[in-house]
């Protein structure tokens, strides 16, 4: 029987601030130089996130910090047409932190334990349950996940330890 207590669905219940203006190019200039320049050179100018469509410059946002600063997730997520049915991508951090969580989600729903928990995801998946804005984390749309949950739990037995080769 799973079980699903509400707190931990509280992740993607919460409602975040958004920036509600452009950037200017002395922000973006000091978030390229000053504040994340290795993350920034991660990815080539044009990427844009494939989880959420966003553009370098529009993935910028404030840490907890109130710092302006671009971020990006490198790991592995769910891909079924693979052999070890994972890919290893580069996404933005906030599509990265919605892997997470809802691999964490899909673990404590059968108490799995702990274990790889972007690996459960896939970004078709990602691409469906965030509503990205600019600048800003993203909302996530409750009924996708309710739609999908089932399928990401279904994956726990067949993902046991993606990290490394
Ligand atoms: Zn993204």
């Amino acid at each position: 029987m799973n079980k699903r207590p509400e707190d931990i669905a509280h992740w993607r219940k919460k409602s975040f601030p958004i920036l509600g203006r452009t950037l200017t190019s002395g922000e973006i200039d000091h978030v390229r130089k000053a504040t994340s320049p290795r993350q920034w050179g991660m990815v080539p100018e044009d990427w844009v996130c494939p989880g959420c469509g966003r553009s370098k410059v529009n993935i910028i946002r404030k840490t907890e910090q109130n710092v302006l600063s671009f971020s990006v997730h490198d790991r592995w997520y769910w891909d079924g047409s693979q052999p070890k049915k994972r890919i290893h991508l580069v996404l933005c951090s906030d599509c990265g932190w919605v892997a997470e969580n809802l691999g964490v989600e899909a673990r404590h729903s059968i108490d799995a334990g702990k274990g790889p928990n972007s690996a459960l995801v896939g970004v078709a998946e990602i691409r469906q349950v965030v509503m990205p804005r600019n600048n800003s984390r993203h909302r996530i749309d409750n009924e996708k996940v309710e739609s999908i949950f089932s399928n990401i739990v279904t994956r726990i037995p067949e993902i046991i330890f993606p990290t490394g080769n």
